[in-house]
């Protein structure tokens, strides 16, 4: 057992594990939203006229930005969780130190410390 696999108890690694879980469910399910919302009927509905074309083309590029955003939460969730699986999750990807519970509790899906997110 490593240093790392030690920091957090059983108890600490289900619940971080069921937060994963909860919000990759949670991103699914927008994604699959988003999908569905981007089809050009929603756009033409109500923006034509009020919106410019252009404008609707931003709208259709912020819809694009979120989701790719969402995307990469989705990955960072699963590679956190493949982290949990080998038993190096919890430790800080830039200082090597132990990342503290109550931070995984809220980001369980953090690679890095608050002094190393701070400083990138
Ligand atoms: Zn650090």
């Amino acid at each position: 057992m490593t240093a790392v696999e030690q920091m957090l108890a059983p108890a600490q690694r289900e619940m971080i594990r069921e937060e994963l879980l909860r919000s990759l469910g949670k991103l699914e399910r927008s994604l699959k939203a988003a999908g569905a919302a981007a089809r050009p009927r929603d756009l033409e509905q109500d923006t034509v006229g009020r919106l410019s074309r252009v404008e609707a083309l931003q709208n259709a590029g912020f819809t694009k930005n979120l989701e790719a955003r969402e995307q990469a939460q989705l990955e960072q969730i699963v590679a956190a969780l493949h982290r949990l699986e080998d038993g190096s999750y919890g430790a800080c990807n830039g200082c090597g130190a132990p990342i503290p519970f109550e931070r995984l509790s809220i980001f369980p899906e953090t690679l890095a410390c608050s002094a190393c997110t701070r400083g990138c």
